[in-house]
Order: C-alpha cells, then sequence, then structure tokens
C-alpha cells in the first residue's frame, strides 16, 4: 500500500489554501464539506472564491506567501500556478511537519485526496495513488451505482438509535446479531422508500422482541482459488462471521474479504501431512457454535466435493446446531475452465468422473473397468501422491497409453501451470507440478491447444504423440 487511508477531522481545524484559481476552488469547497477553518492566501482571486469570502465562509490574507504564515495551520494545500513557490512551500511544510498536498504535483504531496462516494455520514474513499485515474472514475461509477442515495439516512437513524440499543443488548454478540438483523430486514427497504416513521417502528418491534441468541455452522465454499470465483453468498456470509475457520486451499486474496472483526482460526490439513484431526475441527466448530456464534467453515472448491463437508454438517446437526451450506466451485469444474478444457463435448467425452487418489478411510477402491471407458473423461482430485499406480491400473484395464493428460497446478489463480502430457508419463509430469493440482485425463485434453485463454501452457517434452495429434 503506497498511502493509507485515514479520514481526518477537520472541523474548525486551520488549513491554508494558498492561490484561489480554478483549481484552489475545487479544494477550497472539498475542505468546506469538512467545516475546516480555511484561509487564502493570494492577491487577487476568482469570482466564485470571492462569493465564499463575501458569504464568510473563508477567510482571505491579500498577500504574497510568507513561510511565517505556515506556522498555525494543521494543513495546507499548494494550488499556485508557480511551480518554484509550491516547491518552496512543500519544503517548508515538510520542515514544520505539516501535512502538504501541492496541487497537481504528486512527488510534492505528504497526502493525496481520493475519489469520494459521499453517502454521509457514510463515505467511501477510493485512490489509485495516481496510478490509474480512468480505472480509478470507472470503479467510482460503478460504486456510485450500487449504493442508495439514502444509504446516509439509514446510517444516520442508526446512529440516533446506538446508545439506545446498547443499553438494550449489553452482550456484544447479540448486539452485532441485532444489527445484522435489522439491516437484513424491510427496515433499510422502508428508508430507501422514505417511509421513516414505519422504520422506526420496525426497528422498535426489533427491540421489543429480539431473537433468542442462536449460533451456527455455515459451510462456504470458497472456489478452487481466485477470489473472482467466490459466489455472492459467499461474500456476504464471510462478511457476518464472528468465527471463520478455514483451510489451506483457501487463498490469501479470499482471506483478505473476511470481516475485519471476524476470528480466523486456520485449520489446515494436507493430504498425507499431519495436523489437526478432523475430529478437533468437528468440536472446535461445536464448541463455537453453543456459544452463539456464526462460524464459517471455509473451505477450498466445494464443501461436498471432497471436503468432508457431511462429516462436519452431520456431527453439527447431532448437536442440534442450525446449518447452512454455501457451495462453491470445485476444483473440477473452475481449473478445467480455466485451462480450455470442456470436461464433456458431443465429440470426445460422455461424461466425466471425479475421483479421489487419496486412499480413503473404509479403503474404497476405483472400479477401473468403468474408468478405463475412454468415453469418460476422468478427474483426479490429490493425485500426486497415487499417480504411477493410477497410470498403471488406467493402461492395464484398457485405455490407451497415448492417452492425453493435462496436470494444472494452483489453477485459476496467477500462477496457473498447465502441463500436457501422455497417460503412460504421468508420474514423471506430477513430479513437475507444484502443489495444489488437478489431473485430467481423457481425449477432451486435446481440446486445450485451441481454447486455452487464460495462461500458456507447457508440453511435456516426451509427448511427442500428443504433440502431433494436437497439430494435426
Ligand atoms: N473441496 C475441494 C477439493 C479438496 S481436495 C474442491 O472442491 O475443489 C484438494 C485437491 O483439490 C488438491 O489436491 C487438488 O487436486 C485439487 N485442487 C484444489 N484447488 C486446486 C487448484 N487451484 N488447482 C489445482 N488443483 C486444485
Amino acid at each position: 500500500m503506497d498511502y493509507l487511508p485515514i479520514f481526518l477531522d477537520l472541523k474548525y481545524k486551520n488549513v491554508l489554501v494558498v492561490g484561489a484559481g480554478d483549481i484552489a476552488l475545487n479544494k477550497i469547497k472539498l475542505l468546506l464539506r469538512s467545516n475546516a477553518l480555511i484561509s487564502v492566501i493570494s492577491k487577487n482571486m476568482c469570482s466564485e472564491i470571492r462569493c465564499l469570502l463575501v458569504q464568510k465562509k473563508i477567510f482571505w490574507i491579500a498577500r504574497e506567501f510568507k513561510t511565517s504564515y505556515l506556522k498555525n495551520f494543521f494543513l495546507v494545500i499548494a494550488a499556485t500556478s508557480n511551480s518554484e513557490l509550491n516547491k518552496k512551500i512543500f519544503q517548508k511544510c515538510n520542515k514544520f511537519k505539516i501535512l502538504i498536498n501541492v496541487v497537481d504535483d504528486q512527488s510534492k504531496c505528504s497526502f493525496i485526496f481520493p475519489s469520494i462516494i459521499d453517502r454521509s455520514p457514510i463515505v467511501i474513499a477510493i485512490s489509485s495513488g495516481g496510478k490509474a485515474p480512468v480505472l480509478l472514475r470507472l470503479l467510482r461509477e460503478k460504486i456510485e451505482s450500487i449504493l442508495p442515495m439514502r444509504l446516509g439516512n439509514i446510517a444516520k437513524i442508526a446512529g440516533d438509535w446506538r446508545s439506545i440499543i446498547k443499553k438494550r443488548f449489553s452482550n456484544l454478540l447479540e448486539r452485532k446479531h441485532f444489527w445484522e438483523k435489522l439491516f437484513n430486514s424491510v427496515f433499510v427497504q422502508y428508508i430507501i422508500n422514505g417511509k421513516e416513521k414505519k422504520a422506526i417502528s420496525t426497528l422498535k418491534n426489533m427491540i421489543e422482541k429480539p431473537n433468542k441468541l442462536t449460533g451456527e455452522i455455515i459451510l462456504v465454499g470458497a472456489g478452487p482459488g481466485n477470489s473472482d470465483l467466490l459466489t455472492l453468498r459467499a461474500l456476504q456470509v464471510m462478511q457476518e462471521a464472528d468465527v471463520v475457520l478455514y483451510d489451506n486451499l483457501v487463498s490469501q486474496d479470499i482471506l483478505e474479504l473476511i470481516r475485519r472483526d471476524a476470528k480466523c482460526i486456520y485449520v489446515g490439513k494436507r493430504a498425507g501431512i499431519k495436523s489437526i484431526t478432523q475430529l478437533k475441527i468437528i468440536k472446535l466448530l461445536i464448541f463455537l457454535a453453543k456459544q452463539g456464534k456464526k462460524v464459517v467453515r471455509l473451505k477450498g472448491g466445494d464443501s461436498f466435493i471432497f471436503g468432508r463437508g457431511g462429516e462436519e454438517l452431520e456431527a453439527a446437526k447431532n448437536a442440534n446446531i442450525n446449518i447452512q451450506v454455501v457451495p462453491g466451485i470445485t476444483a473440477g469444474i473452475g481449473v478445467a475452465a480455466y485451462s480450455g478444457i470442456p470436461l464433456t463435448h458431443r465429440d470426445y467425452a460422455q461424461g466425466v468422473i471425479f475421483i479421489t487418489g487419496y486412499q480413503c478411510i473404509n479403503n474404497f477402491t476405483n472400479n477401473w473397468s468403468i474408468l478405463s471407458n475412454s468415453n469418460y473423461t476422468i478427474v483426479v482430485y490429490m493425485g500426486s501422491l497415487k499417480a504411477l499406480e493410477i497410470s498403471k491400473q488406467l493402461i492395464f484395464h484398457g485405455r490407451l497409453k497415448s492417452t492425453p493428460i493435462a496436470i494444472i497446478s494452483q489453477g485459476t489463480t496467477i500462477n496457473q501451470k498447465v502441463i500436457i502430457g501422455r497417460l503412460d508419463e504421468l508420474d514423471k509430469i506430477f513430479r513437475l507440478a507444484i502443489s495444489p493440482s488437478l489431473l485430467i485425463i481423457g481425449q477432451v485434453v486435446l481440446l486445450h491447444k485451441k481454447l486455452e485463454w487464460f495462461k500458456n501452457s507447457t508440453y511435456f517434452n516426451n509427448s511427442k504423440t500428443i504433440s502431433s495429434i494436437i497439430n494435426m
């Protein structure tokens, strides 16, 4: 982060603007919105600033700038057309540790003005640090368009009732749940539609008949890594969570989207590596939910696909805890899409089968004769440890050695790597792959050459047959 966004309280603070042309005017108008005490140094001024002077909204020092003026100011804006003077003001402010912004010269700013979306008391400030103003403008338009104009009224009414609610719900968690319930209720719509009386009676009703604090466990699939692939519902519950228990497949980008005040607990497990046991995770989930907390269990991909989500929910149900499930894009679907491999195709595959290379507790064995039917695409999760066995079994049961395969590492993320090869090279290729990686086996892999769109792939050296098929 090049700049830390903070909100300054400029109420009744002395702010100096040097210069009184159009550029200075924009800044003065902005500063007036924060009720700063504005002094302007200039010999002349534009008509609009003069108007503000007549209305006694600003003070005027009708002199040349002198360093001694700086003493009483908290913040300075240099908006003159004289670059030497601007430079001098910048240097002096730095010396006296006064916040300074030289308009249109970012190298001479100790702070910059963000782009503002004002729904006071809700204020959203965004900035590209001066790097992409057009992108910033587009973003701002998007944000403006999704925020109702009367958002500020919602916040104002909430502010008016804050101390009453605080007295009524002394428990922090209860209070948080009250507000969440209120903001998710018809209260908001009433205010947006200008029906404030009705909104307030809804609020009073909810104060009088509050719901008992009940915890719950929400199983959330975070998708295969790229945060753009989160569902809207996942984002909502991540924003409402009291506690989040997350796995190592959940990317940093996604963790950043969790509500700041939520407690995040890492309970990562990896195939073949000993770490926190499943039993301990389940006990922790139940313990937290029984305290009345909204517990989000965040997992990579989809929780019901090789995610042990079912086991966790069964335990929650047995403990009489409310549950919800938010589906995620499973790696098989997401990674295939980002590597341009359609898992089914009328010319190549009749269906798709998801399997795990990891041994299940009950030692289920694969039905190799079905898997070796070349009409089906096979997607193998956690395949790296059993790569040799998988390829041997498939070939033994009739799949061609030259069957195309793709191994996709860190799929859907900016580090995605796709290696294309043949089934009889599976073991060697896996040694080149970084975890997590997914294996796709079947004729559909041939389509990758034509349909890849996200990042470039590698062809395994020895895959002569594959290369020749693809180049045909
Ligand atoms: N529940 C998860 C799967 C968990 S098993 C889901 O639905 O996706 C973990 C395995 O998923 C990894 O060993 C790997 O085979 C696969 N996987 C998960 N994310 C992946 C990614 N971004 N790229 C490639 N493979 C991935």
